[in-house]
């Protein structure tokens, strides 16, 4: 994690850069755009990436996982259509800027991580008292969060190899699920929409590269 946070008249210029660059490539939904301007995406990565942070490129963090592409934000944050207090429950916090992109637009994030090691890191999370709405778990995306059932929305952002069941299970009926779906070399971006008697209706995207959905925690 950096030492410093300074957001600085050249780190807004870059941001603002990349959001006409989300916009040129085809994002529409202007408070999408909107929390991507707001949040400073250098803060989420080593500070050797300072110069770099607002390319539209995944980076690695730690322990081997990555911070997804802002395309990829944008594009899954998008498709996921977030109302305020929206319950949203996400798979995969890694660096914590998806759940920040959520929670800037109002909803309400219950975020899951396998790796400890990120998970932990969450305790020196800078926003802590800027977004009290978003709550950090240490376990496994696949069991979902029974306990704080049901969700309007669920985004996961790792590679899935199916469909995970007990998370369509805690989905409310109406709600959406975005996720990558394993297609062989790439992932397939689905948006389910669960119907009142549980079946759902599946919409295809373009294809994306995820780190893989694993099962089980790593300590
Ligand atoms: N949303 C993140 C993307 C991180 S990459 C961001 O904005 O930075 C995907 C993350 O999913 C990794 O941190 C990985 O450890 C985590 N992951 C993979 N399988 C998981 C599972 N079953 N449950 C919870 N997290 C998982």
């Amino acid at each position: 994690m950096r030492k410093q946070y300074e957001d600085s008249y050249q780190h807004k210029g870059l941001r603002r850069q990349l959001v006409n660059l989300l916009r040129e490539k085809g994002i529409t939904d202007e408070a999408v755009l909107e929390s991507i301007n707001a949040i400073p995406r250098h803060f989420f990565l080593d500070s050797a990436f300072d110069k770099i942070a607002y390319e539209d490129r995944a980076f690695p963090i730690e322990a081997g996982q990555t911070i997804s592409q802002p395309y990829t934000v944008a594009y899954q944050t998008q498709l996921l259509r977030v109302n305020k207090m929206d319950k949203v429950l996400e798979i995969g916090t890694g660096s914590m800027y998806q759940s920040t992109v959520l929670a800037e637009m109002g909803a309400r994030v219950f975020t899951i991580e396998r790796q400890k090691t990120l998970y932990d890191q969450h305790s020196k999370f800078v926003f802590r008292n800027k977004y009290p709405n978003i709550r950090f778990f240490f376990g496994d995306g696949f069991e979902g969060l029974p306990a704080f059932q049901p969700f309007d929305k669920v985004l996961i952002t790792a590679a899935a190899p199916f469909i995970p069941p007990k998370l369509m299970e805690q989905l409310k009926p109406g709600g959406l699920m975005v996720l990558p779906v394993d297609d062989g070399d790439a992932q397939r971006m689905l948006r389910l929409t669960k119907k009142e008697d549980g079946t759902w209706t599946e919409e295809a995207f373009e294809q994306f590269s995820f780190v893989p959905m694993l099962t089980g925690k790593n300590r």
